[in-house]
């Protein structure tokens, strides 16, 4: 397909499918084991950057009741739950939440739904989303900002983490067409997600238009972050 191509229902539900199908092999990618382990120095790197988006991450202030979407297995819900009064989690597959370890937590509630039809009356102090945005079709970035701009309180935090291009060499990539990835599980079985690497201005400007004020950064070769910078009484340093 071509990047102009809308993405469909059905590659909607294949891509969730796929991280249930993949919930148990899923921390070896974020924790460089089995096919993952680039060696000593290329690990290193893998987490430093990180460690620079959880970083930025401790510098927002996020108040106390706070929303992660697509929090999957929980590698960005642990530093969640001991800030937050509330953390509420959503995602669609029971079988990476299963893998959650704040999930089960007292103050720590869980939904399982589909993030493109999912909504909420409720309000959050701030809405966290690690990874996730590469996985909206671009003719979804705008409701989809537009949507996380309606669950916050007024000057509220916005945090979010993802990939930077590099990501198209990972062991588990069988190819890429436009929007989509295809993934090879350990299986051997493959599927095909959505991937796409917006601009910093893309994201910039789709947060805007929601009334979201973000800058995004790269933490050197491997990932992208953005946070709120001007809401009132709230923000990265
Ligand atoms: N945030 C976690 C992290 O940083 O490791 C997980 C990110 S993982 C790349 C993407 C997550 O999105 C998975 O947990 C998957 O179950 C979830 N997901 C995929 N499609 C979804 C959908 N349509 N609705 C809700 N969750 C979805």
């Amino acid at each position: 397909m071509t990047s102009h191509e809308r993405v469909s229902d059905e590659q909607l539900a294949e891509q969730l499918s796929y991280y249930s199908r993949r919930a148990g092999e899923y921390n070896d990618w974020w924790l460089r084991r089995g096919a993952f382990d680039q060696g000593e120095s290329e690990n290193a790197v893998w987490f430093h950057e990180s460690g620079v988006a959880l970083d930025a991450l401790a510098a927002l202030d996020l108040g106390d009741d706070v929303l992660e979407l697509a929090p999957g297995t929980g590698n960005w819900s642990v530093h969640l739950a001991p800030r937050a009064t509330r953390l509420t989690l959503v995602d669609g597959s029971v079988e990476m939440l299963a893998h959650n370890p704040a999930a089960g937590q007292p103050h720590v509630r869980t939904e399982i739904a589909d993030l493109f039809t999912w909504d909420s009356a409720e309000r959050f102090d701030s809405v966290v989303f690690a990874f996730w945005i590469s996985h909206v079709p671009r003719e979804r970035l705008a409701s989809f900002f537009a949507r996380v701009g309606s669950w916050l309180r007024p000057g509220g935090a916005v945090f979010f983490v993802d990939d930077l291009p590099r990501a198209v060499t990972s062991p588990h990539v069988a190819g890429v067409a436009g929007q989509t990835m295809t993934r090879r599980l350990n299986s051997g079985d493959t599927a095909t997600i959505v991937k796409n690497f917006f601009t910093a201005g893309e994201l910039t400007g789709a947060a805007a238009a929601a009334g979201i004020t973000m800058s995004v950064h790269e933490t050197g070769r491997l990932f992208q972050y953005g946070a709120t910078v001007t809401a009132a009484g709230r923000g990265a340093g």
